[in-house]
């Protein structure tokens, strides 16, 4: 028995074209035959749980052969087998109708990633590295032939008796010469660690050697041996598609060490994921201890599509801010030949990416809520992920409102609303702002901490790399007329102006030479100098820096849109000289010149208290308060 026959498709040089569009990716034809070969085992597998196939089901194990001699590389699967119709009908039909349909598009489709994205090409897929594939193949059906299918990627094929006696399929291509990398026991080692490594049905790959114990030497040492030992490349049931209550913490962190082997670090904590309306979708997510470098920690979260890995570019499928997780997501309903433009105009995609955003927000929400104690210590590490979230996403705010975390200068946290009530009457200014004060630098703007701290005011610390965004999220987040204020934008009085103020002791007339004398002392464009009533206690001069330039500079600097201009402008620095300061009266009743030595002394100092004096002149103060002592 032998029958040739012609398969239906329009164009005699499809292979070419095919083969030119998927050839950066061709590995994937072995994704493509190994799933093949695990749906045939568990089609096998469910015939035989429904008592529709009462034969052995035996190991059920798949294997990946290379011939390196015959230039072969064969997999073979123990699943449902075909008979010579099935072939005729699910290779030549079914699996070139994705390839005809393939052509039709071709022909108006302006980009070659579309096409690629579009068709499961999938047992067709062989011809990219193969110039003839055979089939041999037993159906499980009861009285069934062994059939053998050859087609050497023309549009004829032949069909004749087959010699397989085990039920099951071997799919055999003979490796052209353009792919002979896919001879190499190590790439095919590789493409089998990338894709299968979580497939549901056990896959060899020939043999690899180990060591193991072999008795013992004279002086009782474990001797070793070499053996060869067959060389299994896949888990077949990882934590993903467990049910959450079967695992352990300890089971979690096994298999995020599976996933990362080169990771040092450990995850913080997990999700698991568990969806099936409505759409299907199941995986682990672990939230990494998140460095600042936000962008090496990107692109580690592995997309599966029924325990196959497709690809790790999940940047359709989960939100943006997500990206900085780790872990897997698995679902049938993503297609597995994912592009870009596919993925966007899909309906479950966007639904999925809709879901993972809310399970991260209620997992954050769950341990915050269960032990406070445990977030807060948790807090440094994800603090960042979590404000990212914020900013980028509003549905993800609206929750994280209630859990997101301010920390002070006394390493006290606090919600936004444990806050707001802490500070809401001792911060307010006399027009009823509330006034938040913040330090990016703790050792940098000491003197401003502590003259806040001695008023009785509370001091925030926001050093993060998004935390200037957060001062503008939370002004208009974090509670009614709230107003961030960096404690060195302006002298504290000023800050937060109360009604009550104090009085200048000196005249009006005095005020101005004292203004005067500063300005020439000073000496310096980018220093607007005034006089203040202020405390005595305070010091008598303080350099500031305003806060709306300085939050539009550093926005410019963090990238936000449009504020470039901002970027370019020089610091604009404040010089205020408290008029009820002691050394005023000094340097009015001093001499010019000598006035005008301690103008300078005191702005030095200022500048000193806040790391700006530097270079010639730190040599010039350090030479004069010699002089002076
Ligand atoms: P798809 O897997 O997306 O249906 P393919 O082109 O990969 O498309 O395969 C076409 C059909 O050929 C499959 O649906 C299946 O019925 C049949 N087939 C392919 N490989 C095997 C196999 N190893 N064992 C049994 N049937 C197979």
């Amino acid at each position: 028995m032998q029958e040739k026959g012609t398969i239906s498709i329009h164009s005699e040089n499809i292979f070419p074209v095919i083969k030119k569009f998927l050839y950066s990716d061709n590995e994937i034809f072995l994704r493509e035959l190994v799933s093949n070969a695990v749906d045939a085992t568990q089609k096998l597998r469910r015939l035989s749980s429904l008592g529709k196939y009462d034969g052995e089901l035996g190991d059920s194990v798949i294997d990946v052969k290379l011939d390196k001699e015959a230039k072969t590389l064969t997999i073979s699967d123990k699943g449902i087998g075909m008979t010579g119709e099935e072939i005729k009908k699910y290779i030549n039909q079914i699996a070139f109708s994705g390839a005809t349909e393939f052509m039709e598009k071709f022909k108006e489709a302006k980009d070659a990633n579309e096409i690629i994205g579009r068709f499961g090409l999938g047992f067709y897929s062989a011809f990219m590295v193969a110039n003839l594939v055979e089939i041999q193949s037993l159906s499980y059906q009861k009285d069934a032939e062994p059939a053998k299918w050859e087609c050497d990627g023309s549009t004829t094929y032949k069909i004749s008796e087959g010699n397989r006696t085990e039920i099951g399929t071997d799919i055999i291509l003979h490796i052209n010469e353009e792919s002979e990398e896919f001879l190499e026991q190590a790439r095919i080692q590789e493409i089998l660690d990338k894709y299968a490594k979580f497939l549901p049905v056990p896959i060899r790959f020939g043999k690899r050697s180990t060591s193991e114990e072999d008795g013992k030497d004279e002086e009782g040492k474990p001797k070793y041996k070499t053996v060869e030992v067959d060389n299994f490349i896949n888990n077949t049931s990882p934590a993903w598609t467990k049910a959450p209550s079967e695992l352990k913490d300890e089971d979690y962190l096994a298999f995020y060490r599976e996933l990362y082997p080169y990771s040092i670090d450990e995850p913080l904590f997990w999700i698991h994921l568990n969806v099936d309306y409505p759409f299907n979708l199941t995986g682990v997510l672990y939230f990494p201890k998140i460095k600042n470098e936000l962008e090496l920690q990107r692109n580690k979260i592995k997309l599966f599509s029924r325990q196959v890995f497709i690809t790790d570019e999940v940047k359709d499928i989960v939100p943006e801010f997500l990206m900085l997780l780790h872990g897997v997501i698995d679902s049938p309903d993503i297609p597995l030949n994912v592009s870009r433009s596919y993925l966007q105009a899909d309906s479950n995609v966007r639904k999925i990416n809709s879901y993972i955003t809310r399970k991260v927000a209620d997992k954050l929400q769950e341990i915050y809520k269960s032990d406070r104690k445990e977030f807060e210590s948790k807090w440094d590490d994800i603090g960042l992920f979590i404000k990212y979230g914020m900013l980028s996403d509003e549905k993800f705010a609206e929750k994280a409102n209630d859990f997101c975390l301010l920390k002070n200068t006394d390493g006290k946290y606090f919600t936004f609303q444990e806050y707001y009530e802490k500070v809401k009457d001792i911060q307010a200014d006399k027009d009823q702002n509330v006034v938040y004060l913040y330090t990016h630098d703790t050792a940098e703007q000491d003197s401003f901490i502590t003259t806040a701290k001695s008023k009785g005011y509370d001091v925030l610390i926001l050093d993060g790399p998004l935390d200037t965004h957060m001062a503008g999220y939370l002004e208009q987040h974090g509670g009614e007329k709230v107003q961030l204020k960096r404690v060195d934008a302006d002298v504290i009085d000023k800050l937060i102006q109360k009604e009550e103020t104090v009085e200048l002791s000196i005249s009006e007339e005095e005020s101005k030479k004292i203004n005067e004398l500063f300005v020439k002392a000073i000496d310096r464009q980018d220093m607007n100098v005034s006089v203040e009533a202020m405390l005595d206690s305070e010091f008598p001069v303080s350099v500031t820096v305003d806060e709306f330039m300085r939050r539009m500079k550093d926005m410019a600097k963090t990238g936000g849109g449009g504020m470039g201009f901002y970027g370019e402008m020089p610091d604009n620095y404040k010089v205020t000289v408290n008029g009820n300061h002691p050394l005023v009266k000094r340097i009015l009743e001093a001499k010019d010149e000598e006035g005008q030595k301690l103008a300078k002394q005191a702005f030095d100092l200022a500048l000193l208290s806040r790391g700006l004096l530097k270079g010639s002149d730190l040599t010039s103060f350090v030479k004069r308060s010699v002089e002076m002592i």
